[in-house]
Order: structure tokens, then C-alpha cells, then sequence
């Protein structure tokens, strides 16, 4: 038995290094979240474009067995925290200046087996890595990880937070600015579109949390739903990335689009920061490079911006990967901060969430109609 080895085992996308090599040095942690679930799965949020790198340690000669995984930007501080079942503890330091080193340490009988270890993106911020199962034996980590990364830092405009005008309890949704009904949608030759809807994450990914437990999989899925059900009434195919709690990698959702002659491709995520920052809110709408894709994504954020009260934080291009790998006009729409005090309010109102959709959809409408 080879007491010790180590190895790097998988590094993040050649597309996200390149881009991580553009970045200036980052103030902050790349680490914007991590958890270990019961179920052994080690699931990372990082800072859009970041790189993971993931290495191991396993036998006995050395510090026990262990798996560490490195991101640029240093922690906001250091911390252990104990687990239980097959690991020992948790750790987040930084073994150098600029760099974040997530360790997890195992009971001495873990077996680390390098061939079965596989770090996987599954989305622009998203790692996953299944650790080795022992029945009858859970993960267990006696609290998790905070969302220490403000992954929007640059473009934070945020108002000065009075600690005295914080909500002491669940605030109340925002009024409309319009009540849309189905009949103010406009019309589209019926019959001739297809429109691919893409709610995010899902299943074990719940994508953003925010004030109150919210999940972002269980928001967009509900307004997606509804945003199908009003483009079916006027006539539109609809095709849905995914239509349950279900986990959907990347490629597929992107391919659901190029393979079937859709017109466009439109994700729906809701935002996240941190949750002692409920005074960030806000809309923002992203397309690809393209001219068609930016215009559909204005369609839908204006038509948002002018039905619901949200701040706006602009349409913005973005590298996210579903907006990338779609060959058809595409956009992703982040409806609202969950961990917001103001859209968190809003994003849990079935009234609020009826007026996005409808507003969604108007605009999409609006750019088939246009285009
Ligand atoms: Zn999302």
C-alpha cells in the first residue's frame, strides 16, 4: 500500500481559465459557498469564471486521508468545522496570500480512491465532487458554509445600510406597477414559434437561497411553468429544460435548443448574495455577443421593469453557459435577489410571481413579434 499520495486530480475548464487569467486579483474569496451533504457530495459555489482545483491525500504515512480544493482570493477568515460520520473536520484557510484552500478531513479508515474521485462543473458557479459511501455511516458537518463572496462585488451599488431600518420580520410584497391579465398579451402568428423555457438548477441543486429557506429551483420552476402555459395560449410550442425537481446538467439544456429549430432560449434564475446583505435587490438580464440575444433580453427586462417594482441593475452581458452554447437568441433573466429583504418578498407572493410570468412572457412575445 502506498501510504501516501497525491495528486491533482482535475482542473476547471480550459474556457474558465482563460478567462480567470483576464481578471485582476480578486479582493475576495472565489469560495462563495460549500456544503457536504449526508449523502457524501461536496458541492462548491464559486464566483462566475472561477477555476477549482481539487487534490487529495489518502493512506496513513502522511496527515490522514483528505481533500482539499484551492481557489484564487483569499477567505474572509479562517474556520474549522467538526463533522461527523466519515469526516473529521472541515477547514478553510489560506496555505498562501491570494489563496483559498477548502480541506475536508476524513476518519483514518476513509479510503480515498483517486480513480473515483471527479470534480464536476455543473453550472457557471457550481462543483460537485461524490466522496466515497459508507452505509449506515451519513456525512455529517455540524453547520455549513456562509455565502462569503459578494460574486457581483464590482457592480454593487449598495445603499447605506442603516442597522436599525433592517426588517425584523418578513416584509411585505410590493405593489405592481400594472396588473397584467392574459388578454394584454400580445398576439403572435399562431403556430409558428417554438420558444424553450429554462428553469435553473433543480433536484439536489438548489440553486440560490434566501430569506426564509426560499429556493431558487422551486421559484423559477413555478414561474417557468406558467410562462409556458401563457405562451401555449398564444400559440407558441414550448419546450421545458426541465418541467420537475429534477437535476439538468448544462449541455443538454443548451442542445434542447440548438436541436430543435427553437426561435429563442430563455433561462430563469433568481439571485443570491448573502444574507447580511438584505439591502441588495434587483434585476438583471443577460445575453451572449449577440445583437439578437441583447434585444430579447431587453424585451423581458423592460417589460418586467415596467409591471414590477425591482431595481434595475441592468442588461448585461454575460458568460454563463447556457447563454454561450445556445446557437439561437438566448438570455438569462436573474428575476430578483432571494436573500433581498425588498424582491424576497415579492418572490414568495403567487401574485408577484403571476406578474413576472406574465411579463416574461410578454416580452418574449414582444421580441418574436419584432423579429
Ligand atoms: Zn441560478
Amino acid at each position: 500500500m502506498p501510504d501516501r499520495r497525491m495528486r491533482r486530480l482535475l482542473l476547471g475548464a480550459a474556457a474558465a481559465l482563460s478567462v480567470l487569467a483576464a481578471l485582476p486579483a480578486r479582493a475576495f474569496s472565489a469560495l462563495a459557498g460549500w456544503r457536504v451533504g449526508t449523502d457524501g457530495v461536496v458541492e462548491l459555489r464559486t464566483a462566475d469564471y472561477t477555476s477549482v482545483t481539487a487534490s487529495y491525500e489518502a493512506g496513513s504515512g502522511g496527515r490522514g486521508p483528505r481533500v482539499w480544493f484551492d481557489l484564487p482570493g483569499s477567505p474572509s477568515r479562517p474556520r474549522g468545522v467538526l463533522g461527523g460520520g466519515p469526516v473529521r473536520q472541515v477547514r478553510i484557510g489560506q496555505p498562501q496570500p491570494g489563496l483559498t484552500r477548502l480541506v475536508i478531513e476524513f476518519e483514518p479508515w476513509v479510503e480515498i480512491d483517486p480513480a473515483r474521485l471527479k470534480l464536476e462543473a455543473v453550472d457557471r458557479d457550481t462543483w460537485r465532487l461524490q466522496l466515497p459511501l459508507y452505509p449506515g455511516r451519513p456525512y455529517l458537518v455540524l453547520g455549513e458554509g456562509s455565502l462569503e463572496t459578494p460574486a457581483a462585488a464590482p457592480v454593487l451599488r449598495p445603499r447605506s445600510l442603516d442597522p436599525t431600518a433592517l426588517p425584523t420580520g418578513p416584509a411585505a410584497p410590493r405593489a405592481p406597477l400594472r396588473t397584467l391579465s392574459p388578454g394584454d398579451l400580445p398576439q403572435v402568428t399562431r403556430g409558428r414559434y417554438r420558444v424553450v423555457i429554462d428553469p435553473g438548477h433543480g433536484g439536489p441543486d438548489p440553486g440560490a437561497v434566501g430569506i426564509g429557506g426560499t429556493q431558487e429551483k422551486d421559484v423559477v420552476l413555478e414561474v417557468c411553468r406558467q410562462i409556458r402555459d401563457l405562451l401555449q395560449s398564444r400559440g407558441v410550442e414550448v419546450l421545458m429544460t426541465r418541467d420537475a425537481d429534477i437535476d439538468v446538467d448544462l449541455p443538454p439544456r443548451a442542445q434542447l435548443a440548438n436541436g430543435t429549430g427553437a426561435h429563442v432560449f430563455v433561462s430563469v434564475h433568481a439571485n443570491a448574495l448573502n444574507m447580511s446583505r438584505p439591502d441588495v435587490n434587483g434585476l438583471e438580464t443577460f445575453y451572449f455577443q449577440s445583437v439578437q440575444g441583447k434585444n430579447l433580453a431587453s424585451a423581458i427586462h423592460n417589460s418586467i421593469l415596467g409591471t414590477v417594482r425591482r431595481e434595475d441593475r441592468g442588461v448585461r452581458e454575460g458568460r454563463f453557459y447556457v447563454i454561450r452554447a445556445t446557437r439561437v437568441p438566448a438570455t438569462l433573466v436573474e428575476l430578483g435577489f432571494l436573500t433581498g429583504a425588498d424582491d424576497a418578498a415579492d418572490l414568495a407572493d403567487p401574485a408577484h410571481r403571476r406578474q413576472l410570468a406574465l411579463a416574461v412572457t410578454a416580452g418574449i412575445l414582444e421580441y418574436l413579434n419584432q423579429n
